[in-house]
């Protein structure tokens, strides 16, 4: 009779609960899969043009705040051999692979938030051998595995790119370096095998290297994966900064 009544009370208490608007809290991973979404969203809205690059970039500037909150300051930030870089191109070396051996780089006129901002290249181009443009290495018929430059969170991916799409970055991933305070983007790939959300260690498989994208797509271009590093500065928005010694000093994952 008493469990009875303390049930029924408990009862009487969650409907009072839920008519008043109270929810159980959510935890770290659901509010962190909450703000991947957030993530992912505004990279949609600033693609097909629905905010303003002042919106967007507070949309930005919160959801990155918000997920750095909830992310453990982590024990391996101050490991530096658990945050050795990876070369992203599996068995290939830097000094081969690095697209204008390091001169690909322009930061000046980019900004994120502005799918119209043109003429800037904050970011490497790394070749693999593909002169017959299969997505395959001409020496060893396989396909080259991306592997992820630092550890990091998976924020957001896209893995539906169609050669007719006037999408310029075709499959790719974004991850966020909580040591670095910094997010990696890899575009082009062929296909991408880690979701919004994962975890993934420096040298993890991120996908493939491919043609995906507007311009990667086309036969005047040489089969490589886009790679950009931007760090947030203070107010949480996103520089960019040539990851160019870091590259030529990475680990090479052999085939
Ligand atoms: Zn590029």
């Amino acid at each position: 009779m008493i469990w009875r009544n303390v049930g029924n009370s408990l009862m009487a208490l969650s409907v009072i609960m839920a008519l008043m608007g109270w929810s159980r809290v959510e935890t770290p991973s659901e509010q962190m899969l909450n703000y991947v979404h957030q993530f992912q969203q505004i990279q949609i809205d600033i693609r097909e043009c629905n905010v303003s690059p002042d919106s967007a970039a507070r949309a930005f500037q919160a959801t990155m705040r918000n997920i750095q909150s909830v992310l453990p300051l982590l024990d391996s930030c101050r490991d530096d051999a658990a945050n050795r870089f990876v070369y992203p191109l599996r068995g290939y070396l830097p000094r081969y692979s690095i697209g204008g051996n390091g001169r690909g780089f322009r930061a000046k006129g980019f900004d994120l938030f502005d799918a119209d901002a043109r003429g800037s290249h904050p970011a490497h181009d790394l070749f693999i051998r593909d002169g017959n443009q299969d997505n395959l290495d001409d020496h060893m018929c396989l396909p080259v595995d991306l592997l992820s430059f630092s550890q990091g969170v998976v924020l957001a991916t896209d893995t539906t790119w169609q050669p007719e799409s006037e999408l310029r970055g075709g499959n790719f991933v974004w991850v966020y370096d909580p040591c670095l305070n910094g997010l990696f983007y890899y575009a082009h790939n062929s296909r991408v095998v880690v979701q919004p959300g994962q975890w993934v260690q420096s040298g993890q498989k991120l996908g493939e290297i491919g043609r995906t994208g507007l311009n990667a797509y086309k036969g005047r271009s040489p089969t490589h994966v886009h790679m950009m590093f931007l760090r947030l500065d203070s107010s949480y928005l996103p520089q960019p900064e040539n990851p160019l010694a870091w590259l030529r000093e990475a680990e090479v994952k052999e085939w």
